[in-house]
């Protein structure tokens, strides 16, 4: 299993080897990662085929692309059966990818589908390192026409709450960012508020990018939406933001679903540009992507457009989010929730 194990510790994979192979290898699993390892040309077939089917941690279940192939979207299945879901966005001069940091969640947000399922496990560091090398070997493989050739960001924005997994998430950051190179300030933690996690994360080494969950201006609204803003309420989260922000010289940003008829208010709007001031944060609004089972909505686009320019006219930097992908069922959990149905049919 190359990915479960440390890249540091892939000799042990291959005992009889020469040393040089462990490194070829690690070429491989990390820097020109490809689909099936008979394309690891420079490695005998006995090295290849040491790992027999078990190159990926994962199978892939579903494949599924749109924007002509721009958004490619994948679940894997782990062989314990978790559930891994991973999207790829090309735009003009970036690639995204969205992972996931756990199976489930336990985290309960009233409008995610993610967590209506509960939390099954974490994933290991190896299995979110793959997402990202299997989304790299796909555009290897296959180009998005107008993107770059190479994953150049990663959000961890799929299923799972990254700072309920730090261990796992920090080994995945390490390999992602001093031995796949990518750039720290191109990868985003997303987190819906462990106030702990987040100070962990600020005392790392690299400069990686916080997004928090905030979804509401006051602890009243905050509370119906995500259970645990009662132990860390919104001053604390803020704070917290602050001490990553100042130690790390980062702009930190705050994510905003925007529900119809919960969130979507004009004073909804001036407190969280007035929050955003003060913290010098970026605001990002997310129109909420319905779920079979959350009742929230997403409001009409004529009053998105007055939530996102209530917000700038007090002063904040806001941008909307596209929804890319939700013809592909490309959001929070939802490919899974169809996956499910399906097979309860
Ligand atoms: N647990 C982390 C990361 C995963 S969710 C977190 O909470 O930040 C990534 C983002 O998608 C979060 O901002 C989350 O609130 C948002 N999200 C969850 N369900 C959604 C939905 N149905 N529609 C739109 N955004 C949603």
């Amino acid at each position: 299993m190359p990915y479960l194990t440390a890249p540091e510790e892939l000799e042990d994979l291959l005992p009889g080897e020469p040393a040089f192979r462990a490194n070829q290898l690690k070429q491989w699993l990390y820097q020109h990662p490809v689909l099936d390892p008979t394309e690891m040309t420079n490695l005998p077939a006995r090295v290849r085929e040491a790992f027999g089917s078990n190159h990926w941690p994962f199978s892939v279940e579903v494949e599924q692309s749109s924007d002509r192939g721009r958004t490619r979207k994948w679940l894997f299945r782990a062989p314990d059966g978790a559930a891994i879901e991973t999207v790829l966005m090309g735009y003009p001069r970036r690639a995204t990818l969205c992972i996931s940091s756990q199976a489930g969640c336990a985290m309960r947000c009233t409008f995610c589908a993610t967590g209506q399922f509960g939390f099954e496990r974490h994933l290991e560091a190896g299995e979110i390192t793959a997402q990202v090398a299997f989304a790299m070997a796909s555009l290897s493989k296959q180009p998005m026409e107008g993107s770059p050739l190479r994953v150049s960001n990663v959000v961890f924005m799929g299923m799972g709450e990254p700072l309920a997994n730090y261990a796992n998430v920090r080994e995945t950051l390490r390999r992602l960012i001093e031995v796949m190179g990518m750039s720290a300030r191109a990868i985003t933690v997303s987190t819906v508020g462990v106030v702990p996690g987040i100070d962990r994360l600020a005392a790392e080494p690299w400069p990686v990018t916080l997004a928090l969950s905030l979804h509401a201006a006051d602890d009243h609204l905050r509370q119906s939406l995500v259970p645990l803003n009662a132990r860390y309420p919104i001053d604390d989260l803020l704070a917290a933001v602050r001490r990553f922000a100042a130690g790390k010289g980062r702009r930190v940003t705050l994510e905003w679903t925007l529900m119809d008829g919960v969130n979507d208010t004009p004073e909804q709007a001036r407190a969280l540009a007035s929050i955003a001031r003060k913290i010098r944060a970026h605001v990002n609004v997310i129109p909420m992507n319905p779920t079979p089972l959350a009742p929230q909505k997403r409001p009409p686009d004529r009053r998105i457009r007055q939530f996102v320019d209530e917000v700038r006219r007090h002063g904040a930097n806001v941008t909307l989010r596209d929804t890319r992908g939700t013809e592909i069922d490309a959001a929070c959990g939802q490919l899974r929730v169809r996956s499910a149905a399906a097979s309860e049919e």
